[in-house]
């Protein structure tokens, strides 16, 4: 299976099978959008679930967050987000396609910063034109480079007689941390250092929209922001990052496709910044970044607020603007990573078969429990009884009873459930070994392999398994 095979795969099974759907499609989609059906609701919650778990509740004095989407404009001012959240932008002059100039030259090893004005990556690019071509038609004719906005206005009010000034939706989810820095310390008292999470959603206007999930103009972000003393960044930073490694091969995220990379340009304020990289089908591509960011993005609020950010030591009553350590996630890129790393094709009972390899604790169905006929009302019953059982371990245990079982694990194995519970005349008493009675065939999705398990003891088996 190629890579592009891969991808293509990935996109299709989750259409067919309740994952992600384009958004709009009836009216020909939207670009970049995307709505998560049923399946990927799940798989999506249970990923944000473990975040959560990890970051706020296994840690100490951390505290999640949920902060409304617009803001007052003048937050993009004070963020730079109004003036300098763009992306270099060139045309092709023979079939209009868009390149993203500082990544094309990224590709042929020349580093564009993020601080160029226009003049200087016009002239940078200039002495590169030769070697880049248009990734549609080839051609090697490009218009001049022009730095687009990012961020997305919307308004608000009545904005005809309110001066018509636009408001933006985020361009970064983090920002909601920032404003409410000063109403948690007020409210809670945390000391230093002390976290804030937040999963907040994220809109940009993006070019061009791609490799589904990993670049879209509406996607979420899961950010902590730890706040610190002065100073005081390096080895938290340090422990940050290899814990946040190590959240990701928790998930079941082979560790072979993950790997560390660091900023070469770091931003002005910036002391450090490294990405978590995934091993996407086309490659290694950002999954997170975790950043030491000094005191900037307090700073830079306390001087466009005019309202004093400084945070007083309850011992020593020093103050001081504390500095920030950030770690923010795409939770889409995060969802196709998953899906992306547990796609598996084999052979089982002489036929392909497609599985997702999902760690059990992220599956969206936990356990499938079936009656091996659907028109014998014993087994039936019987089976109902085995749901209701496991569904006081876990909501998430489907019912199928339709088609023939070999089809019905397929339908399972698509959507990575781990475990198939199948009732049969044995388990009612009605088969040939009465000591088979009130056991039933357990399945396992990797290997097809069947045992015989009580179901007394099925509880606690898939309450561990989902541990
Ligand atoms: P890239 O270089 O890929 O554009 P970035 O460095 O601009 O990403 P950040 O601004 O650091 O990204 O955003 C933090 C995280 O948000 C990224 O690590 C990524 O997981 C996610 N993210 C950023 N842009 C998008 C997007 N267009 N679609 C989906 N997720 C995104």
């Amino acid at each position: 299976m190629t890579d592009a095979n891969l991808m293509e795969k990935i996109v299709s099974l989750c259409k067919r099978r309740g994952f992600v759907y384009p958004g709009s499609e009836i009216y020909g989609g939207l670009a970049g959008i995307y709505d998560f059906g049923p399946r990927g609701f799940e798989l999506l919650a249970n990923l944000k679930k473990a975040w959560w778990d990890a970051v706020v509740y296994g840690r100490e004095n951390w505290y999640p967050i949920d902060s409304g989407m617009f803001k007052n404009p003048r937050v993009w001012e004070a963020s730079g987000h109004t003036t300098g959240f763009s992306d270099p932008l060139a045309e092709c002059k023979k079939c209009n396609a868009r390149i993203r100039v500082d990544k094309v030259l990224g590709a042929i090893g020349v580093t564009a910063d993020e601080k160029m004005t226009e003049e200087e990556i016009n002239a940078l690019f200039d002495a590169h034109r030769a070697e880049i071509k248009c990734e549609k038609c080839s051609a090697h004719d490009f218009s001049r480079v022009r730095k687009f906005n990012l961020l997305v206005q919307s308004n608000l009010g009545d904005f005809t007689s309110e001066g018509n000034n636009p408001v933006y939706l985020p361009g970064e989810a983090c920002q909601g941390i920032y404003l409410d820095y000063k109403n948690i310390v007020d409210s809670m008292q945390p000391k230093i250092p002390f976290g804030v999470a937040q999963i907040g959603k994220a809109f940009r206007n993006e070019i061009s929209p791609r490799n589904f999930l990993f670049r879209c103009r509406e996607f979420e972000q899961a950010d902590t922001q730890l706040f610190i003393r002065p100073n005081e960044n390096k080895e938290a930073y340090e422990a940050l990052k290899e814990e946040r490694m190590n959240w990701f091969i928790s998930l079941g995220l082979n560790k072979e496709n993950l790997r560390f990379k660091q900023h070469e340009n770091l931003v002005f304020y910036a002391k450090d910044a490294w990405d978590i990289e995934y091993n996407y089908p086309w490659g290694f591509d950002e999954l997170e970044g975790i950043h030491d960011r000094s005191d900037y993005d307090l700073t830079q609020h306390q001087k466009f607020s005019s309202v004093d950010l400084r945070y007083t030591d309850p011992e020593t009553a020093e103050k001081y603007v504390p500095w920030i350590l950030e770690t923010s996630m795409g939770m889409g890129r995060l969802f196709l990573a998953v899906l992306a790393d547990a796609y598996r094709e084999d052979e089982l009972g002489g036929e392909v078969r497609t599985y997702l390899a999902l760690a059990p604790k992220v599956a969206p169905v936990k356990a499938m429990v079936s009656p091996l006929l659907k028109n014998k009302p014993e087994l039936v019953a019987k089976a109902r009884e085995v749901r209701a059982l496991l569904r006081q371990v876990h909501p998430a245990i489907a019912w199928d009873d339709n088609g023939n079982i070999g089809k019905r694990y397929r339908r399972q194995d698509e959507i990575g459930t781990p475990f198939c519970i199948t009732i049969d005349f044995d388990t009612i008493g009605h088969g040939d070994d009465a000591a088979l009675t009130d056991t039933v065939t357990l399945r396992h999705r990797d290997s097809g392999a069947q045992e015989r398990i009580a179901i007394a003891s099925l509880p606690a088996y898939l309450a561990e398994k989902l541990r």
